[in-house]
C-alpha cells in the first residue's frame, strides 16, 4: 500500500457499511455482514412485507395499501439499524436508504407518489437522539426516487416502546398519538403517500400513521421500511384486525 493510502487509511479508516467495523480499504463489507442472507426476495405478501412462505397475516384489511422492505430485521440489516438508532451513527442510513430506493423501484414499479413522509418521533425523542432515523431514511429514498419529502405527521406524546408490548396492546397504545399539522392538510388531499419507517414489527405504527393520513385527506398510503421482523406464528402477527 502506498504511503499516502496508508496515512489516509489511518486517519479515515474504511468501515463496513452495515456494522461499522474497520475493514481493508479495498473492501465494502466486513467478513460477517452478508446482506443477501437477510434480503427479502421472490413473491412477497403486500400486507406484511414478508415472503409468502413467512406470511401469517390475520384477517382484516390494514389502512395502508401495501408494505415492502428490502430486508428482514436480521443479520447485517439488524446491525446497521442498531448502529443507526442506538449507536447514533446517521451515516448508517446511507446503505439502508440505497437498498430501500432499490426496493421501491422493484416492488412499487408503476406507482408514482405525490409525497414522501415518515413516522415521526416526539420533539423530545428527536432532541435526545439528535435525529429521527426514519426521516434520514425517507430523505435518502426520496432523493433517489425524486419525490418531495414533507413532514405530514407529528407525534404528540411519548408511548412505551412498541416492541416491549404484547401485540394485542400495541394498537390501543397508539390511539390518537399521531396528528397531521393543519398547514399540511391542503396539500395532502387525494395524494398518494409513501410512508417510511425504519422497522416494521406488528405493523401497528404504520397502520395508525396511515389511518391518520387518510382521515386528513390522503387517497392512499404505501409503506416502505428498511426491515420487517419475520413473523412467528401466534406471536408477532399483525394486530390490524384489532383496528
Ligand atoms: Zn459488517
Ligand atoms: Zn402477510
Amino acid at each position: 500500500m502506498a504511503f499516502k493510502e496508508t496515512a489516509l487509511c489511518f486517519l479515515f479508516p474504511r468501515r463496513c457499511r452495515y456494522c461499522g467495523e474497520v475493514i481493508d480499504l479495498r473492501r465494502e463489507l466486513c467478513n460477517t455482514c452478508r446482506p443477501d442472507d437477510c434480503r427479502i426476495t421472490g413473491t412477497i405478501c403486500p400486507r406484511c412485507g414478508c415472503e409468502k412462505a413467512a406470511c401469517n397475516c390475520r384477517p382484516g384489511k390494514p389502512f395502508y395499501e401495501r408494505v415492502a422492505a428490502p430486508f428482514y430485521y436480521e443479520g447485517a440489516a439488524e446491525k446497521a439499524l442498531l448502529r443507526l438508532k442506538f449507536g447514533k451513527r446517521p451515516e448508517a442510513a446511507d446503505v439502508l436508504g440505497e437498498e430501500m430506493a432499490r426496493c421501491l423501484r422493484e416492488r412499487y414499479d408503476g406507482y408514482s407518489f405525490d409525497v414522501c413522509t415518515y413516522v415521526p418521533m416526539t420533539k423530545k425523542g428527536v432532541r435526545q437522539r439528535g435525529f429521527n432515523q426514519s426521516e434520514l431514511l425517507a430523505r435518502a429514498v426520496a432523493e433517489q426516487a425524486n419525490i418531495p419529502v414533507k413532514v405530514l405527521l407529528q407525534k404528540d406524546y411519548e408511548t412505551p416502546d412498541q416492541h416491549r408490548l404484547r401485540a394485542v396492546d400495541r394498537s390501543g397504545n397508539l390511539l390518537g398519538v399521531f396528528s397531521v399539522p393543519e398547514r399540511e392538510t391542503a396539500d395532502l388531499q387525494n395524494a398518494r403517500v409513501l410512508l417510511i419507517d425504519d422497522i416494521k414489527t406488528s405493523g401497528a405504527t404504520l397502520n395508525e400513521c396511515a389511518k391518520t393520513l387518510l382521515i386528513a385527506g390522503a387517497a392512499e398510503v404505501f409503506c416502505l421500511t428498511a426491515a420487517v421482523t419475520r413473523l412467528r406464528r401466534g406471536h408477532d402477527a399483525p394486530d390490524i384486525a384489532d383496528q
